[in-house]
């Protein structure tokens, strides 16, 4: 039985479809999708057996769940000053980034309603993971990125039979580039976008519940917010479904030059000197920005902005733990070193940090950095 579920405009709040595919609505507007039974959905995927994403699919909008080695990430619990700090290794997914688990329900969903083509725009790891989706699902990928992507990103989407467009001009540019590509007919599915997308990055917050299930804090890096939001709705669902006390205060990590969330909670003020370590969430206004700003403040939460010096610090301290991630991971680590030096977060406490995507994409990016 698959689950119910609705989607609506977050800007005029008339209900959507769910078929044909949106992924915004007429007015404009963002859409925002919600289980329809939330605790029934939820117990059932408390007890239901089997690995992977396949084990939500009582919590996934979707008809079925087919088979992807994608999920199940180990947590490691390392002790920092006092503060245990659980590390989800989400760079062990097969793609190399926790994007695996959006793309994983959203080419599914354009599988299941007839596409054999999508056409997504991307940093980098979104669209290899999408095009590793895409690849298994038998759907063809045409990826829009900078022309300033790490050169790791770009073969790989290529070797996975991706249509790759280098765009000109930052990632806001390559947006502009890709929705003038989609007027001409073809389907949309890019994860800032569609509402699909966070409902896959949620089973972090499922997985991790089993193992830390009440932490203080969990530090997401913000970019478009896929990791932040993704992170309360999993959290959302399972404390509607009395799984949880209270949802952690969610901290909105930002690199310096690209910081409209933390300027927004007044945690920030504008930056001349733009982060050349964190590509991955270079992102000057992203589209979700107010819902993000709205997620923190609903938690209790509040933002940072973290410069490259902080980034490239502690990026050191996890290559030297063998965690092998990009320099974008470390940046939620980076605050979070700051605030336990400050005494913001205390010894005793629990805090989550979801660790994004992998070094091995970037190698020599990494080299220049050791
Ligand atoms: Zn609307």
């Amino acid at each position: 039985m698959p689950p119910l579920f609705t989607i609506t405009c977050r800007k005029c709040g008339h209900n959507v479809p769910s078929e044909p595919w949106a992924w915004r609505h007429q007015c404009g507007g963002m859409l925002d999708l919600k289980l329809a039974q939330v605790t029934a959905a939820v117990r059932a995927t408390a007890v239901r057996p089997g690995k992977g994403m396949a084990r939500f699919a009582p919590v996934l909008p979707l008809h079925s769940t087919p088979d992807a080695p994608i999920g199940d990430t180990p947590l490691v619990i390392d002790e920092i000053a006092g503060v245990s700090v659980g590390f989800k290794l989400e760079y062990l997914n097969p793609g190399g980034s926790f994007k695996d688990r959006g793309a994983y329900v959203t080419v599914s969903r354009c599988a299941e309603l007839g596409f054999e083509s999508i056409v997504v725009d991307s940093s980098g790891n979104a669209g290899v993971s999408l095009a590793l989706m895409g690849r298994r699902l038998g759907i063809a990928v045409d990826v829009f990125l900078p022309r300033s992507t790490p050169e790791g990103k770009r073969r790989l989407l290529h070797i996975l039979g991706a249509t790759v467009h280098e765009i000109d001009g930052d990632r806001m540019q390559v947006q502009r580039e890709t929705l003038a590509f989609v007027e001409s007919g073809a389907a949309y599915a890019g994860h800032w976008w569609n509402p699909y997308f966070a409902h896959g990055v949620k089973t972090i917050a499922y997985e991790a519940s089993a193992e830390m299930p009440q932490p203080d804090y969990v530090f997401a890096p913000v970019g478009a917010g896929t990791m932040l939001l993704g992170l309360y709705t999993g959290y959302s669902e399972l404390l509607s479904a009395g799984q949880l006390r209270t949802i952690p205060k969610l901290v909105a990590v930002q690199a310096s030059g690209y910081c409209p969330v933390a300027s927004d909670l007044r945690s920030a003020h504008f930056t001349t000197t733009a982060s050349h370590l964190a590509d991955g969430i270079a992102i000057a206004d992203p589209p979700r920005r107010q819902e993000i700003v709205d997620a923190v403040i609903a938690t209790d939460g509040f933002g940072m902005l973290v410069t490259d010096d902080e980034i490239a610090a502690a990026l050191q301290w996890l290559l030297s733990r063998g965690y092998l991630v990009e320099p974008t991971s470390a940046v939620p680590l980076a605050a979070l070193l700051r605030c336990v030096r400050e005494g913001q977060v205390c010894p005793g406490q629990l805090v989550l940090v979801p660790l994004t995507g992998t070094g091995m994409k970037v190698l020599p990016e990494l080299a220049h950095l050791v």
